[in-house]
């Protein structure tokens, strides 16, 4: 079992930014949410890593309702837009830092932290600082971070935003084949529809916080449920 959203709604104030949620992600799948800038696909992705409380509505994480857990409980790996690195630390200790919290042993860590710069494809690169690397291999290094503790599920909100648009293209094609290796069952939030077409197994697409259709991508390219849709998919403009 991978996440389930149940009924789950949330307001800011008078703004309702998600509507009657509800979302299947199955396990070990990639997941996008889909959506122009301001239709919920954020707050969701908080609302699963326990970083917002839902106002109705429930959320499983492995069959488990996570729903008013404390966050650190659910072993979750994040990357975000501007995922900040520790300035003052190596690549080597960026990763090591939630096994080191952990208190797991220096050697295991060590081990474990080889086998992570190999997997991001930054081998040769541990010892640099953030300072010394490219923005698209510091998204490596923080997704590399993020994996490090093995986590259930891995939340990305648009991680490539900041990159531009041919470092873009290579770490999408790069984050499938990652994917496709590691299977931890993830959610990548990206307004961009090639991305999600190109990422990911099954695709959601989010409108004024309501969910318009969930599918793979060809079902959502070749037979979108609604006329919001059908223009936000359709033609790559
Ligand atoms: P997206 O990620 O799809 O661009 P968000 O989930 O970030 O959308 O935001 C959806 C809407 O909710 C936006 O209109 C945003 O301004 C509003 N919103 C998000 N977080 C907050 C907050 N903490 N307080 C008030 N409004 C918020
Ligand atoms: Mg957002």
């Amino acid at each position: 079992m991978g996440i389930l959203v149940e009924n789950v709604s949330k307001q800011f104030g008078d703004f309702q930014a998600l509507d009657n949620i509800n979302l299947e992600v199955k396990n070990g799948s990639l997941t996008a949410l889909l959506g122009p800038s301001g239709s919920g696909k954020s707050t969701l992705l908080r609302l699963i890593a326990g970083l917002e409380t839902p106002d109705r509505g429930k959320i499983f994480i492995t069959g488990k309702d996570f729903t008013s857990q404390d966050p650190r409980d659910r072993n979750i790996g994040f990357v975000f837009q501007h995922y900040a690195l520790f300035k003052h630390m190596s690549v080597r200790q960026n990763i090591a830092f939630g096994l080191e919290i952990r208190k797991n042993p220096k050697q295991k860590t060590q081990a474990r932290v080889d086998e992570l710069l190999e997997l991001v494809q930054l081998k040769g690169l541990g010892n640099r600082y953030p300072s010394q690397l490219s923005g698209g291999q510091r998204q490596r290094v923080a997704l590399a971070r993020a994996l490090a503790v093995e986590p259930q599920v891995l939340l990305l909100d648009e991680p490539f935003g900041a990159l531009d648009a041919q470092v873009r293209k290579e770490l999408r094609a790069w984050l499938r084949r990652l994917h496709d290796e590691v299977h931890v069952t993830s959610v990548f939030v990206t307004h961009d529809q090639e991305e999600a077409m190109e990422v990911s197994d099954e695709i959601v697409v989010m409108n004024k916080g309501k969910i318009e259709q969930i599918g793979s991508p060809a079902d959502v390219y070749d037979n979108p449920a609604t006329s919001f849709v059908m223009s936000f998919i359709g033609p790559v403009n």
